[in-house]
């Protein structure tokens, strides 16, 4: 198949990209290099089944492909954050682009949506049909708010057009490729160790999240995408454990001289989040992760020991 990558060539899109081009698939990874970089996507460079396309999705483009992997957001808070009108036009007009794409071309297309759409959660663990609790005025909103529109569209064009969708809700997913500037907590906390800085954990380090390895997410998308259930998926690692526990096991692998220091907590800051991944195991042919933490973190810090030290 020819299959489209948007954001191919950042951290969970790159990934992608390896399984699909190792299956035999022929991939255009299509991005603005806002958070991506072409070095994730080296050793595909120059393959003749690959092609590289420098493209803002926010601006339409014709393209003729089988299937669509619609990527393109950063994922961050810091990066998200750092030109929040541009995250919505990306979630919004970006989106409206790929499903108009899919549409010309009748490709099916999977979203890669958040369990940000379930906001700061009133209900534990989150299912995929709680509906959530969103501030849409926040700092957090262009990506939440963006993210939940960017669903609504995608159903849509599945209701008024028929189109053949996908939707996955990712939970928090680390692995090599984050970049060390990411901000995200697991990347922070490694490049802090390493460096023999201070891990900063934000608020008193109570709140939780559930870390999924990005090998894991990847079989699990290519599952749904591959599959007959429309979605929405959660995928996610529901091990969960608190930003203090996560800081305390990055100390003990990486250096155990490292020190904490607290700082403010940011605002609408989720308290917890952990997926239900019941309807994944029922639809996906039992999906479920198989990468404990330490695992991944230990391939996580290897990566970013052989970065830092490049
Ligand atoms: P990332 O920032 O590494 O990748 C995003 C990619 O999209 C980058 O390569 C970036 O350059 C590209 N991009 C951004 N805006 C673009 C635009 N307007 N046009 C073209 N390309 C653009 O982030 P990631 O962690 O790989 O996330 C990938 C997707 O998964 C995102 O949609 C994100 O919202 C979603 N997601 C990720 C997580 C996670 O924990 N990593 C959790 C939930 C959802
Ligand atoms: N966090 C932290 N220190 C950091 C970065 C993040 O304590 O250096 C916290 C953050 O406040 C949040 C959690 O870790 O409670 C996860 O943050 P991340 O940005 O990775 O993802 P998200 O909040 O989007 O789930």
């Amino acid at each position: 198949m020819r299959i489209l990558v948007t954001g191919g060539a950042g951290f969970i899109g790159s990934h992608l990209i390896d399984r699909l081009m190792t299956d035999g698939h022929e991939v255009i990874c299509l991005d603005n290099f806002y958070t991506g970089r072409k070095q994730n996507v080296l050793k595909w460079i120059g393959n003749p089944y690959f092609e590289m396309i420098r493209h803002d999705i926010t601006e339409p483009i014709r393209l003729e492909v089988d299937q669509i992997y619609h990527l393109a957001c950063p994922a961050s808070p810091v990066h998200y954050q750092y030109n929040a009108i541009k995250t919505v036009k990306t979630n919004v007009i970006g989106t409206l682009n790929m499903l108009g794409l899919a549409k010309r071309v009748k490709a099916r297309i999977f979203l890669a949506s958040t369990s940000e759409v379930y906001g700061d959660p009133e209900v534990h663990p989150q299912t995929e049909t709680y509906w959530g609790n969103v501030n849409p005025i926040g700092i957090r909103s262009c990506y939440d708010e963006g993210k939940r529109m960017a669903e609504t569209l995608t159903f849509d064009y599945h209701r008024s057009n028929g189109v053949d969708v996908r939707v996955v809700r990712i939970f928090n997913t680390y692995g090599p490729r984050m970049l060390p500037n990411d901000g995200r907590v697991v990347s922070n906390f490694i490049v802090q160790a390493l460096q023999g800085k201070a891990l900063t954990v934000y608020g008193d380090g109570s709140q939780t999240r559930s870390f999924c390895y990005v090998s894991d997410l990847v079989e699990g998308f290519l599952r749904l995408m591959n599959g007959d259930f429309i979605g929405p998926v959660n995928l996610g690692n529901p091990d969960e454990y608190t930003i203090l526990q996560l800081a305390e096991t990055i100390q003990r692998m990486v250096n155990p001289d490292a020190k904490v220091t607290y700082e403010p907590l940011p605002q609408d800051d989720p308290q917890k989040r952990q997926p239900d991944i019941s309807r994944a195991k029922k639809y996906l042919n039992n999906w479920q992760p198989t990468v404990p933490l330490e695992a991944g973190l230990e391939k996580t810090i290897a990566y970013f020991r052989d970065r830092l030290e490049a």
